[in-house]
């Protein structure tokens, strides 16, 4: 198994035979000249490159005199110079890569810093963008309600005439609202019909509504009824037109308001509570 890692100082990769080839036969050639052997009858053929660089640098020498071929010394010297040259080359490119590898690492690590400050934000942008949308949907649905749960006036365009109490020695629950023949008759709220029909003791076109609150309103002597029983209704609907059927003495709406659907309490006072001044 051949070595093949190299321990000793760094070479240039590119070019690792041009040293073996002119520093290493300079480096023999003194002791060769010195002890007097002389490398010269072997063939060009049979040599190995090192062997004929060495052959020919000595034949220089004999030929010479124990002087060393100048263009082979300044060659070799040319080399080493030309391999310190490298290896300050690699020197300085491994600092170069050094500090490439250092910056790269500065650059990933701010990129990283970055990504996490950007996916920070953007996880704060949706979770205001949720809340903001979930409080729209909050303010909507509270909006939607107090929307649903106002009060209204039953008619538009009245007078007051009998109020809620005694009259002619008999209870008068409720509050008479004289208006003209075919006026609009809202429901006061939301709510269900819960009685859309003729009345049988004497309310004649008569109409109940149960709103959300439990309260019940009633709302007789209408010329026509436009809801039916189990109809959903909501603030200021048109229920009906009024009228002046049943036992009634002229065109108006007898108003009663039935809390939790028992006694009728003053229609004023209560609807004054709601905000709705008649
Ligand atoms: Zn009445």
């Amino acid at each position: 198994m051949p070595k093949t890692s190299y321990a000793g100082r760094h070479r240039p990769a590119a070019k690792p035979s041009r040293g073996r080839q002119f520093v290493v036969p300079v480096a023999l050639l003194s002791s060769t000249v010195a002890g007097g052997l002389v490398i010269r009858d072997a063939g060009a053929s049979e040599l190995s490159p090192e062997a004929a660089a060495m052959k020919n640098v000595s034949n220089s020498v004999a030929g010479l005199g124990l002087t060393a071929d100048p263009e082979a010394v300044t060659a070799a010297a040319a080399n080493r110079a030309g391999a310190r040259s490298s290896r300050d080359m690699v020197r300085d490119a491994k600092t170069i890569i050094v500090g490439a590898s250092q910056t790269a690492t500065q650059t990933a690590a701010e990129a990283q810093a970055a990504a996490a400050k950007a996916a920070a934000d953007q996880a704060a942008a949706q979770k205001a963008k949720a809340a903001a949308a979930a409080k729209a949907k909050q303010d909507a649905a509270a909006r939607a309600l107090a929307q649903a749960h106002r009060w209204v006036s039953p008619v538009s365009g009245y007078t007051l005439t009998s109020g809620f109490g005694f009259r002619w020695g008999k209870m008068h629950p409720a509050q008479d609202l004289a208006c003209p023949v075919g006026s609009s008759v809202h429901s006061l709220s939301s709510g269900t019909v819960v009685f859309a029909g003729r009345s049988t003791e004497g309310y004649g076109n008569f109409v109940k509504i149960r709103y959300w609150d439990g309260t019940v309103s009633w709302m007789a002597h209408n010329s026509r009824l436009l809801v039916s029983v189990g109809e959903q209704v909501s603030p200021g609907q048109i229920v009906a037109y009024s009228g002046s059927t049943g036992n009634s003495t002229g065109p108006h709406v007898h108003l009663e308001i039935h809390p939790g659907d028992g006694s009728a309490v003053p229609p004023l006072v209560w609807l004054a509570q709601r905000g709705v001044t008649l």
